[in-house]
């Protein structure tokens, strides 16, 4: 069948096999006679390629098993349960997820696989900083168990290593607790890029920082946004809820999306955010999975899908690199409709982790001939600024630009071939960047 990320970019006509225990995962892992590359799958929420090869291997139903323990706030589960369902468990405990995506149907071992990140990541870090311990698949066919003091080498390259040591099988995670799952927000307009970045700055004792950004903004005004700040209120629900909005039936035509409807739509969205811009309580759902609210809302970009281009510069060079950035864009007119600024701390340990001490920026645009030559030209600009891309979003990038930025991608190789000696677990995005 043919499968896509959230993208719709690439296709790849794929083997989907769809395992429902441990036991039939390692049968599959053991037969020898799957040609061709293997990896696993999760949700399909990565943008890219990360999640296609010849033979697909979904982690869908390793979500029968969950197993709280609410004295010490730790979750066990299968690596296919969903953060929603998650959430739906946790909930009445007082207790919530440390590290939350864009969107709730994102699967465990996709959030390891690719260490993700929260609008928190300047306190809290990544999803793997809460990861106790997981089992690991491994191509012979042996689990091992790894953690940050048990095959620490293991842990490492398989949290933000997507998917290529083993399959992940079952997960322990540590919980937070949380006065209630009620939101306080708190919204603050900014005229430009440089202001934002102050407001960010200022405000980095807030808990969630994310900061909506108009690329197509020109001059004096380039960058203006609006930072939402929010915090957990001692006050409120502790009821899980998720939204059920409307859902896009199929692909609408691409030339609807184009610069003069990008420019509309955000203009319309600053002013109105402008507008409501104060201090508000909102359940969780709203706040932070706001595009769950619209399904299939990929769907808007047309047939031919989009491109996610998701980058961080360090903080030295973050203020510079991202006015270039946003310059080159805003100039193209292939401005983004969603185009989100957040601050990272401290990087972890794991290899091919995405956060460094820095800003990351994140794009959509239509994929078009047109788009790729700007791409290019914005890695350079990333590549100068000494950053990188996010490997969760990646559909495209080269080997080179992907070798000179993640500088730990030998040990991450060395480590690989002593877990897959064979090179089993591959991906199209594995092949592209010269890792397999
Ligand atoms: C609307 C939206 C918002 C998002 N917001 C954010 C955000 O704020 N922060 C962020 O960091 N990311 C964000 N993402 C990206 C998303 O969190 C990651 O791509 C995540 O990896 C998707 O998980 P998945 O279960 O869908 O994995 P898939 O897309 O199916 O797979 C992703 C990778 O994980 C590997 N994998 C999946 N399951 C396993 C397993 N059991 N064992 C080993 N490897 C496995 C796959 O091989 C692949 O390499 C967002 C995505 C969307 C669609």
């Amino acid at each position: 069948m043919q499968l896509h990320g959230w993208g719709r970019f690439p296709r790849k006509d794929a083997n989907l096999l769809e395992p429902s225990s441990p036991e039939s995962f390692l049968e599959i892992v053991s037969e020898k006679e799957i040609a061709g590359s293997l990896i696993a799958r999760g949700a399909g929420r990565s943008y890219g390629d990360s999640a296609l090869a010849d033979t697909v291997l979904s982690s869908r139903f390793l979500d029968s098993f969950l197993e709280i323990n609410s004295t010490n706030d730790t979750i066990r589960c299968g690596a296919g349960v969903s953060m929603d369902t998650l959430l739906k468990v946790v909930i009445p405990y007082g207790l919530f997820l440390p590290v939350l995506p864009g969107t709730k149907y994102v699967s465990v071992g996709g959030a390891i696989a690719a260490d993700i990140h929260g609008k928190n990541h300047h306190q809290d870090g990544s999803f793997c900083d809460h990861v106790e311990r997981f089992s690991l698949l491994l191509s012979s066919g042996k689990t091992i168990e790894c953690s940050p003091t048990e095959n620490k080498d293991a842990f490492c390259a398989t949290c933000g290593g997507m998917g290529l040591t083993g399959v992940i099988l079952e997960v322990t995670l540590k919980l937070e607790k949380v006065p209630s799952v009620t939101i306080q927000r708190k919204s603050i307009p900014a005229a430009n890029l440089e202001e934002c970045m102050d407001l960010i700055e200022e405000n980095e004792e807030s808990k969630h920082s994310v900061a909506w950004v108009d690329c197509l903004a020109k001059g004096e005004e380039l960058g203006r946004s609006v930072l939402h700040l929010a915090e957990h209120s001692q006050i409120g629900t502790k009821e899980y809820r998720s939204r059920k909005g409307p859902s896009i039936p199929f692909s609408t035509p691409s030339f609807l999306i184009n610069k003069f409807t990008t420019q509309l739509f955000n203009n319309s969205l600053y002013k109105l955010r402008k507008q409501t811009a104060k201090r508000r309580s909102v359940n969780y759902d709203a706040y932070f999975f706001p595009l769950d609210n619209i399904r299939n809302w990929n769907r808007l970009y047309g047939g031919k899908g989009f491109i996610q281009y998701q980058l961080v510069l360090p903080l030295e060079t973050a203020r510079s690199g991202l006015r270039e950035i946003i310059d080159r864009v805003s100039e193209s007119g292939k401005g983004s409709f969603i185009s989100v600024l957040k601050k990272f701390g401290n990087k972890n340990e794991n290899l091919l982790s995405f956060p460094i001490a820095g800003y990351t920026l994140t794009l959509d645009f239509k994929n078009e001939k047109k788009v790729f030559p700007l791409l290019k030209q914005l890695d350079e600009i990333v590549l100068a600024n000494k950053g990188r891309l996010y490997l969760a979003k990646d559909s495209r990038m080269s080997e080179d630009v992907f070798k000179s930025s993640y500088l730990s991608w030998e040990k991450f190789l060395e480590i690989k071939t002593e877990l897959d000696p064979e090179c089993r677990f591959a991906s199209l995005q594995s092949t592209r960047l010269g890792l397999t």
